[in-house]
């Protein structure tokens, strides 16, 4: 018998990762779940006040992984944008899929997607 002494460490199962609409500017947030190992999946957005994601302190945790997106998204809540992209100033923000270039409501940044997000700074759900 194998002695299991890992102390099972404080998994996020549920995370809400904090976006900005492209469009508007404003904050949202993204309930990403993790379905199994690395996989995440997001299947919720939300429209969240910045002094509240400052007093919750969301975005805290770094995760790894694959990224999804659930049929069950309803995209983002100020414009309907179905996706939602990792900026190189580790920033997320809506995207519509079917445009190419984007352009990031953060940082100013533009140009073409650099294939899929591979970690994310991620707020733990309470
Ligand atoms: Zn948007
Ligand atoms: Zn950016």
């Amino acid at each position: 018998m194998i002695e299991n002494n890992d102390k099972p460490q404080k998994k996020i199962k549920v995370g809400i990762i904090i976006a900005k609409c492209s469009k508007f500017k404003e904050l949202f947030g993204i309930r990403t779940e993790n379905i199994n190992n690395d996989n995440w999946v997001s299947n919720w957005a939300f429209k969240i006040k910045e002094d509240v994601v400052k007093r919750e302190g969301y975005d805290k945790t770094k995760i790894a992984g694959s990224f999804l997106i659930s049929p069950e998204y309803p995209g983002c809540p100020y414009c309907g944008n179905n996706n939602y992209v990792y900026c190189c100033c580790g920033k997320v923000s809506c995207h519509n899929s079917n445009e190419e270039i984007f352009t990031c409501p953060w940082c100013g940044n533009s140009g073409p997607l650099s294939g899929p997000v591979t970690e994310m700074d991620i707020g733990s759900d309470r």
